[in-house]
């Protein structure tokens, strides 16, 4: 059962043939087994867990309507408020903080009865690619315990890689969802920007940060996208439109018609080989399904990497001024006539990490006011101009594609020393989050040189999602009858077989 899809669970719960219970001990068993090795979890909650999947079966026994994700476990990434359960966002200047609310994301979960087994491992604040700048140490990579997993949101995309839930929540800023689920073999989704409530999601950078879902197939990913989107009214970016149908998009899976616009400036130089041979078979495939291929041109998108690394830390300059030692967390430095300020400063100098100091100066810095028009003020001219980028390309393709990293999974340690190169792990992601679009990464099969996964990424318009899943479902359909199975199935160790 383990090994099952989430739509397989659902319906083998609604047959009766398993329950919540049963099927949340089977992942608080294989947590305990694999979860020393793979680090996904911060903070694992068996008894609350079953405590609500005990509830779901009884709901089910008493014959009340339930959604088709009720009874179902999930892993939740530590960035996302829950109720009385530890919530650090990667940061030791969180640690021990229990919220006194439920994010709207965690609300939407439990109202589904979806199953919160722990909360996941992340880098601090959402800020890397790699999970190493967690304030917690390290996850590692099930395919490859000596790889990391991606980042930021790598504990949840561990996680479902290594069958310890079959679905996750995580946060995508620049890549923080795709990134991690091309380098672990599964799906992962970044909505359009405001169809996922951000209440309770701690903010990194307000106007590029968004929630999504996380699966082992494009269903999967799916069922969980319906569940935790739509309008939100105390998010005042949240959109009011109705959600996609991206459930119904996912099961007809069909390209026929459709154009497939290939980015020309997300691939060539600094793309792995293997990462591109897989990229041009996808491609193949979607032709050979009735698709046209066209190529399309952004400009602009050279810019991207450079323009994010000003807004996002500007951003973050801001939002984490909250860390004061006064309302969260961590208080240090408190000796007798301690001014105030002097307490915050000790605080946040023991509290944040290298990563998250270094993007507070550089925001702090691109936010002076002899600055703010040279840089800020720059790199929002850029953002306009990504924009228009994606506008014109959207006349010519109705989505785009590009592999979602340029690299597969890198060892631990690689590029640590390195924020340069670890920024540019998100190239071919940042531009979705730029525009305030949507985008997927679903696993487009292995490198040669390394047999490691690599992530095919589409991307649709705002609110256009359910074409990521309808493109999606078909070009997976497609490479499971040829693999013979989804990859996940061919991980060695702790993600495959066993
Ligand atoms: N790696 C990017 C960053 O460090 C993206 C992170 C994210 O999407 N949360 O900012």
């Amino acid at each position: 059962m383990i090994k099952n899809t989430a739509a397989q669970m659902s319906s083998a719960l609604e047959k009766g043939e398993t329950t919540s219970v049963e099927l949340t001990k089977i992942h608080l068993d294989r947590i305990a087994d694999v979860d020393q090795k793979v680090k996904a979890f911060l903070h694992v909650d068996g008894e609350s867990a079953l405590k609500q999947a005990a509830a779901v079966d009884a709901d089910r026994a008493s014959g009340k309507k339930l959604g088709p994700l009720a009874g179902i476990p999930l892993a939740l990434k530590d960035v996302l408020a829950q109720e009385g359960v530890p919530t650090t966002a990667g940061s030791k200047i969180l640690q021990g903080w229990k919220p006194p609310y439920d994010s709207t994301v965690v609300a939407k979960l439990k109202a589904a009865g979806v199953v919160i087994l722990g909360k996941t491992n992340m880098d601090e604040f959402a800020m890397g690619s790699s999970t190493e700048n967690s304030g917690y140490g390290p996850t590692f990579n099930p395919w490859d315990l000596t790889r990391t997993p991606g980042g930021s949101s790598g504990g949840s995309a561990a996680a479902v890689s290594a069958f310890e839930a079959p679905l996750a929540i995580g946060s995508d800023t620049g890549g923080s969802i795709r990134q991690p689920a091309a380098l672990t073999g599964i799906v992962g989704v970044r909505p359009t920007y405001g169809a996922v409530s951000r209440y309770g999601l701690i903010a990194y950078s307000s106007s590029l940060d968004q929630a999504g879902p996380f699966g082992r197939t494009v269903l999967d990913t799916a069922m969980l996208h319906a569940v935790i989107a739509g309008h939100d009214p105390k998010d005042a970016t949240s959109i009011n439109a109705p959600v996609p149908a991206v459930v119904a998009a996912a099961k007809s899976g069909d390209v026929k018609g459709l154009k497939i616009g290939v980015i020309k400036q997300l691939q060539g130089d600094g793309y792995q080989t293997g990462v591109q041979a897989r990229f041009s078979e996808s491609l193949d495939i979607l032709a050979s399904l009735g698709a046209q291929i066209v190529q399309v041109d952004c400009p602009s998108f050279e810019y991207a990497l450079a323009a994010y690394y000003l807004i996002a830390p500007s951003e973050c300059s801001s939002n984490l001024a909250r860390f004061d030692a006064m309302r969260y967390g961590l208080r240090t430095g408190e000796v007798d006539g301690a001014s105030a300020e002097t307490v915050m400063n000790a605080t946040r100098e023991a509290g944040f990490g290298r990563e998250v100091k270094r993007r507070i100066i550089l925001g702090t810095y691109a936010l002076s006011s002899g600055y703010y028009d040279a840089y800020y003020g720059s790199a929002q001219k850029i953002r306009t101009l990504i924009i228009e980028d994606y506008k014109k390309a959207f006349t010519q393709a109705d989505v785009l594609v590009s592999p979602t990293s340029p690299i597969t999974a890198f060892k631990i340690g690689e590029k640590s020393e390195d924020p340069i190169a670890m920024y540019l792990a998100d190239v071919a992601t940042i531009p979705v989050n730029l525009a305030g679009i949507c985008g997927m990464s679903l696993p487009a099969g292995l490198a040669d040189e390394d047999n490691l996964p690599v992530g095919f990424q589409i991307m649709a318009p705002a609110m256009q999602d359910q074409r990521l899943y309808q493109v999606g479902a078909a070009l997976e359909a497609a490479l499971v009858s040829k693999w013979g199975g989804h990859l996940i199935s061919k991980a060695p160790a702790l993600g495959g077989a066993r």
